[in-house]
Order: structure tokens, then C-alpha cells, then sequence
């Protein structure tokens, strides 16, 4: 009897060490980690703004989303389940953008822009949240909480002006929203000589990307 049982043991602790060899180790905890997915606007043929300097939106947005994987890789080790929603200098359409948010259903979306306008003096950032989407839903309840956390943040740490939380109806933050928190960020204007160069520094990339890491309250 005692063997029968010792057996059935031996049988259900050879099977846990089978899943375990198979089952990459990060995949048996991820479920506790935070899931963020990362929008690096524009992308491709979508330049997106042209900076006064000549760089590009769709250069410096991807550049901040791969320095945010790479900080939460590396120097924060690893507390959030990061996907970007592309890689590499591709368009992807704002709906499959939004898709990847309907498939993956994310703890956080965050759409990451930089700003333009006629006038070369406007400065700052913004952070933009659905305006047609009640601050009692919990998803934009929490998308405003993550809002102010950025420009906090973003004044504090790296002495931005703050032109405060906006609204608008952009297509990924409706057709993000009913599934996830979703905010959008302007990280700047591009029209303005001074934000330009600041943005076509890799240390000020970086300093971006781990001050929006931080900010992160989910
Ligand atoms: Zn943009």
C-alpha cells in the first residue's frame, strides 16, 4: 500500500519536473507580472513630424519604446511584461494597433508621440486621455492616475513644462479603452529648436524612457 502510494508520488513529481523543463521559467510567474504594451507612434512611410533639426516622430518614439524594454530588462529587472507594438521602422495601421491591444488585453497601453506646431515656441508635454469615456470607468479612472503620474514625473525629473492632461477622440485610445487603461504622450514639440535637440540625444532617449518606466502606476 505504502509503495503503490510512493509510486503514485514518484509518478506526479517525474510529471512537475517534465512541465518544468519544458515551461520557460519566466512563463510559470508571468502571470504576475503587469502587462504594458508600448506604442511607438508612427512608423514606415508615417514619418510622422519632422523636427526642426530634421529628425523624425517615428525615429524617437521607437528609440524611447526600445530604451524602455531594455531599462525593464536590464537596471529594473524585469517587473513588467513589455511588448511594443512594432519592433522596427514599419507602418502599422492604428486598427491593428489597436487589435494587438484586443488580443494581448494589456494592464497599460501607452501611445508615444511627439508634438508639432505652426507656432516655434509652444513647448512641453501632454498627456491625452478618450474624451468621450467617463473618469468612472475604472479603465480611465486608472488611465488618469498613470497621466498625472507622467507629468509629475517628466516636470519633476526632467524639468519639462506641463501643458496638463488633454482629451481627445483618437482612434487608439477608443479602441483601446473598453479593454485596457490607455493613455497617449506628447513628448514634446519638434517645431521648437530647443525640444528637437534634446530629443535627438540618446541620453535624454534614455533618460525619457526610464522616467515614463517610473511613472508607470498600475
Ligand atoms: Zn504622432
Amino acid at each position: 500500500m505504502r509503495n503503490r502510494k510512493n509510486t503514485a508520488t514518484m509518478k506526479q513529481f517525474k510529471i512537475l519536473l517534465i512541465v518544468l523543463f519544458l515551461v520557460p521559467v519566466n512563463m510559470l510567474f508571468s502571470q504576475e507580472k503587469k502587462v504594458i504594451m508600448i506604442d511607438a507612434g508612427h512608423g514606415g512611410i508615417d514619418s510622422g513630424a519632422l523636427g526642426a533639426n530634421h529628425s523624425r516622430e517615428k525615429d524617437i518614439t521607437l528609440a524611447i519604446a526600445k530604451a524602455m524594454l531594455m531599462y525593464n530588462r536590464t537596471l529594473l529587472d524585469n517587473p513588467y511584461e513589455l511588448y511594443l507594438t512594432r519592433y522596427k521602422d514599419t507602418l502599422i495601421s492604428l486598427s491593428h494597433r489597436t487589435q494587438l491591444v484586443h488580443v494581448l488585453r494589456p494592464d497599460l497601453f501607452i501611445s508615444l508621440h511627439c508634438n508639432h506646431a505652426k507656432n516655434e515656441k509652444a513647448t512641453g508635454i501632454e498627456v491625452y486621455l478618450h474624451n468621450k469615456t467617463s473618469l468612472k470607468n475604472e479603465n480611465q479612472m486608472e488611465s488618469k492616475v498613470v497621466a498625472l503620474s507622467m507629468i509629475e514625473v517628466l516636470t519633476e525629473r526632467l524639468g519639462y513644462r506641463s501643458r496638463g492632461i488633454k482629451r481627445a477622440n483618437f482612434q487608439v485610445l477608443r479602441e483601446s479603452i473598453a479593454i485596457s487603461p490607455a493613455i497617449l504622450v506628447e513628448l514634446g514639440f519638434l517645431s521648437n529648436t530647443d525640444e528637437a535637440s534634446y530629443l535627438e540625444l540618446e541620453k535624454n532617449i534614455n533618460a525619457l524612457a526610464l522616467a515614463l518606466l517610473m511613472a508607470i502606476k498600475i
